[in-house]
């Protein structure tokens, strides 16, 4: 072994880790996914333990994620959970603001606020999403990963478990950590369904028979089965094969872009602790020890690289038990490690930013337009008027719905066209908060008072509101 006394591999663990990997089947390389054998197989990925600064931003960064995560559907704002999505009510509650199906064009805004966050932020920082807020990080390594390590220990003991043969020893292991993982994905997919069902309602969802909420149980059912899957077994495999983001990266970041590296110019040649003239690499595979995706980054850049810095953290522990310069892998863009200057402002990231801006705008200013009362004319289907007895029948739903401040008493009172007789199913009722209701309405007119252009007009008084609707009324041509 060429790893040096106080070198940051000196314990036993990691020496046993860095022999695996020496020694072991298969190494990383540039031409195939690690996490895949040659016969197309699972090949598991025991990621060495890690500790450093890195660690502790992104452990910080984790516990504000699963607190919001958790605490979003029970804080209230204006009256509504701060995001509801109540999907038989067809409501959905953000931030004191209610949206209803019609107001489902502003999730445009929404999806491509989120797309171009996700653009810019991988323009300036890399993978900085899939290191430190994606959930497929922050579930598998906040909570996942740790299990596994407190039932099944260190990287060198869960890979000898998992080659060992099947013992009374193995079985409570493996079936206490899946029992374990059992509950952690059904509490956090009861968690997930807070953002459908109310909070205040899902206590009696979930201790009900599952017959009396058929959809909220497959959805729960479906969802653990899926993390199940993930978290137990598929993991770094989402990442690597699935997830169209990952694949993009090389078409959203440049030279210029701050990613995870290795300082080649710094470490090359690696070699041996003792050897003379040798850079400052001491090839001791740390980096690879800890690398969850299984990946050597001193090969330089990869798609598998999901900016985790576990491999910075690794490789500055070394560096300072060698009394040497951290950052031999380090947060930098390709500039950097090549010696040249990097720029944050480039034409891409102007471009980006400008784009996120007038996004952003346009979803303020819509979300601003959103009314909180809704009242619109809905022609009824079938053909578009009716004559009868020389009058000319239009009819419509009148449809009103109250989205904030609570119920209201309605009153309906027709204006135009002068001399039309109106029949209303409803003209005097109350309406309840987020209750759609639906008014039958009949507009008839003599055939000789039509002229084109005419238009219907009522009044609906919302309490002390008041909204005008409108409507074409239609007739024949001639
Ligand atoms: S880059 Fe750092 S952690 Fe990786 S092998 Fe070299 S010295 Fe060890
Ligand atoms: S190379 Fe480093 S940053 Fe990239 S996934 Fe592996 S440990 Fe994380």
């Amino acid at each position: 072994m060429n790893v040096p006394e106080g070198s940051g591999v000196d314990q036993e663990e990691d020496l046993k880790e860095v022999k695996r990997l020496r020694s072991g089947p298969r190494r990383p390389d540039l031409e195939t996914l690690y996490c895949i054998d040659e016969d197309g197989s699972h090949h598991v990925i025991h990621p060495a333990d890690v500790r450093g600064r890195f660690q502790r931003i992104k452990k910080a960064v984790w516990t504000i994620l699963v607190v919001i995560y958790v605490a979003l559907p029970w804080i209230r704002i204006g009256g509504h959970p701060a995001i509801l999505i109540d999907i038989p009510r067809r409501h959905f509650f953000l931030f004191g603001h209610t949206f209803n199906a019609m107001d489902f064009w502003l999730a445009f805004f929404f999806l491509a606020g989120v797309g171009l966050t996700l653009i810019l932020l991988s323009a300036l920082y890399g993978r900085v999403w899939c290191g430190y807020a994606c959930p497929q990080t922050v579930f598998l390594e906040g909570f996942y990963r740790r299990i596994e390590r407190w039932i099944e220990g260190t990287a060198p003991q869960r890979e000898k478990l998992a080659r060992s043969p099947w013992t009374v020893r193995k079985i409570l292991k493996k079936g206490g950590k899946h029992f374990a993982y059992l509950v952690l994905s059904l509490v956090l997919a009861h968690v997930f369904l807070s953002y459908f069902i109310p909070v205040r309602e899902l206590g009696n969802v979930v201790t009900s028979s599952p017959a009396a909420h058929p959809a909220a149980f497959v959805f729960v059912m479906a969802l653990t089965a899926v993390m199940m899957f993930n978290f137990a077994w598929f993991r770094e495999q989402l990442c690597l094969i699935i997830c169209p983001y990952g694949r993009l990266q090389s078409i959203l970041s440049d030279p210029d872009t701050i990613v995870v590296g290795y300082d080649a110019r710094r470490g090359e040649p690696r070699g041996r602790y003792n050897r003379e003239g040798r850079g400052d690499c001491i090839d001791c595979y740390r980096c690879v020890a800890v690398c969850p995706t299984g990946i050597d980054i001193r090969f330089g850049l990869q798609l598998e690289c999901i900016g985790c810095a576990n491999c910075i953290d690794a490789c500055d522990e070394v560096m300072d038990k060698l009394g040497q310069a951290r950052g031999l892998i380090r947060n930098d863009s390709l500039n950097g490690f090549e010696g040249r200057r990097s720029r944050f402002w480039r034409p891409r990231v102007v471009a980006y930013f400008s784009l996120l801006a007038l996004v952003f705008g346009g979803f303020v200013y819509a979300t601003s337009k959103v009314e909180p009362i809704e009242a619109r004319f809905v022609r009824l289907p079938g053909p578009a008027y009716v004559i009868e007895g020389g009058k000319i029948r239009n009819q419509f739903r009148l449809r009103l719905l109250v989205k904030e401040g609570g119920p209201r008493h309605v009153s309906i009172e027709p204006l135009s066209p002068e001399g039309a007789e109106f029949i209303f199913s409803q003209r005097d009722f109350d309406l309840p908060l987020l209750e759609y209701r639906e008014v039958m309405t009949f507009v008839s007119l003599p055939r000789s008072s039509f002229r084109q252009g005419t238009a219907v007009e009522v009044w609906v008084r919302f309490g002390e509101e008041r909204r005008t609707v409108r409507a074409p009324f239609v007739g024949p041509d001639d």
